[in-house]
């Protein structure tokens, strides 16, 4: 038997690649310089390895090395990205259009916006979850100056129109950011031909450490402005100071380098152990999938249980670790006790509640699929019974 707990949560994060950790050793220990240290050998080598890290990177989506920044990771990207455009593009205007789906480091950057004088609208998703074009058209106002959209989501799956998106806001001369976290190193990326303005990501989805992730900024056709959020020494062109975390970004480059080569076979091979998922889950009856099986991220499973409630699904289950559609929403001040993006396409209460989400990656085998499906079966059968006995006793 394989290695319990089985692991199934690849889009919260991923395990750190034996390759990209080698990557990384040496700039713990010997290479320790400071990239920004130019005067001596110890910060030559550290900056010719940032170099080198930032060119795999700017490759991986066809930009310029100079348009990409490393920060923390794709929160902080999504906040300067989001903050930092809107700011310097004030004097344009103040409206900015988002989805009612994006991460929460998307959605509060907006919702920091509106408290300080911005408008944002939240654009609704269809039942598939994804945002209709002809609306975002209808929403622009000759004071939109941002428009932010996710290429692909972290619940569901659902991939954007990205590129139809870009066109249109291209030709009418607003900025387009994307969140692609989910995305780069899994789907073909290209600022150029998908007319991407700013665009974020992160190391530790796609198999490189935590901390580390990159804002891209065009440089041309137009510039874009972005107002910096951390001011300081001036590193990254001015848009983020602070001491490059050198080994995190020699893995990050590592990891990106890893993904581009393999994700055509990688992908055939996840896309093939999701399906036999899915077909597993949905034998157990009862269950339907989420968000839109066309264009959706080949590793993303994201199944509702009628009558089965996820977190004790979960609890039952802990030799499988998955992600249930109540989590990352519980200090929210809203009345919605469940995902806003589950509540975005359709799904109420009860069904949000039931509802699971799977996340495939690079070490997942065929095995610890037939695990989970088997898993998953007994605990849904088993809590089903249950809730039946239950509801007679109430008759009787
Ligand atoms: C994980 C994730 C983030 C946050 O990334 P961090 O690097 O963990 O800050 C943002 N957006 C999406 C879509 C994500 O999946």
């Amino acid at each position: 038997m394989q290695n319990l707990p089985v692991y199934m949560d690849y889009h919260a994060t991923t395990p750190v690649d034996a390759r990209v950790l080698d990557a990384m050793m040496p700039f713990f220990s010997e290479h320790f310089g400071n990239a920004a240290s130019l005067q001596h050998r110890f910060g030559w080598i550290a900056k010719e390895s940032v170099d080198i890290a930032r060119k795999k990177i700017a490759d991986a989506i066809n930009a310029q090395p100079k348009e990409i920044i490393f920060t923390s990771g794709a929160t902080e990207s999504n906040n300067c990205a989001v903050k930092g455009a809107a700011e310097a593009n004030r004097s344009k205007g103040n409206h900015i259009i988002t989805t009612q789906i994006e991460h929460s480091c998307v959605m509060e950057s907006c919702r920091r916006l509106e408290r300080n004088g911005f408008s944002v609208t939240y654009l609704p998703v269809d039942a598939f979850g994804n945002v209709s074009v002809d609306k975002l058209a209808n929403a622009i106002t000759d004071k939109t100056i941002l428009v932010s959209v996710m290429t692909a989501n972290n619940e569901i799956g659902t991939i954007q129109p990205v590129s139809t998106i870009g066109k249109m806001c291209a030709a009418r001369g607003i900025l387009f950011h994307t969140d692609a976290t989910q995305a780069v190193g899994r789907l073909p990326i290209d600022v150029e031909t998908m007319n991407i303005h700013l665009l974020s990501f992160s190391s530790h989805k796609m198999y490189g450490p935590k901390g580390i992730g990159a804002l891209y900024i065009r440089s041309k056709n137009p510039r874009v402005a972005v107002t910096a959020q951390i001011d300081g020494a001036g590193h990254e062109y001015g848009m983020r100071s602070g001491t490059l975390n050198v080994a995190g970004i020699a893995g990050f480059g590592k990891a990106v380098q890893i993904a581009m080569e393999e994700m055509d076979v990688e992908n055939e091979r996840i896309f093939r152990l999701r399906n036999r998922l899915q077909e597993q889950l949905l034998k157990i009856g009862g269950a339907t999938v989420n968000g839109n099986c066309a264009e959706r991220l080949p590793n993303n499973l994201s199944v509702t249980f009628n009558g089965v409630n996820a977190d004790q699904l979960m609890t039952e289950m802990n030799d499988v670790a998955v992600s249930a559609g109540s989590a990352c929403t519980s200090e929210e001040t809203g009345d919605i006790q469940y995902s806003r993006v589950l509540h975005a396409i359709g799904l109420d209460e009860n069904a949000g509640k039931s509802t699971i989400r799977f996340g495939l990656g690079r070490f997942t085998t065929e095995e610890e699929v037939d695990y989970a499906a088997n898993r998953i079966q007994s605990v849904v059968v088993q809590r089903r019974e249950q809730t039946e006995v239950v509801y007679n006793e109430h008759q009787i």
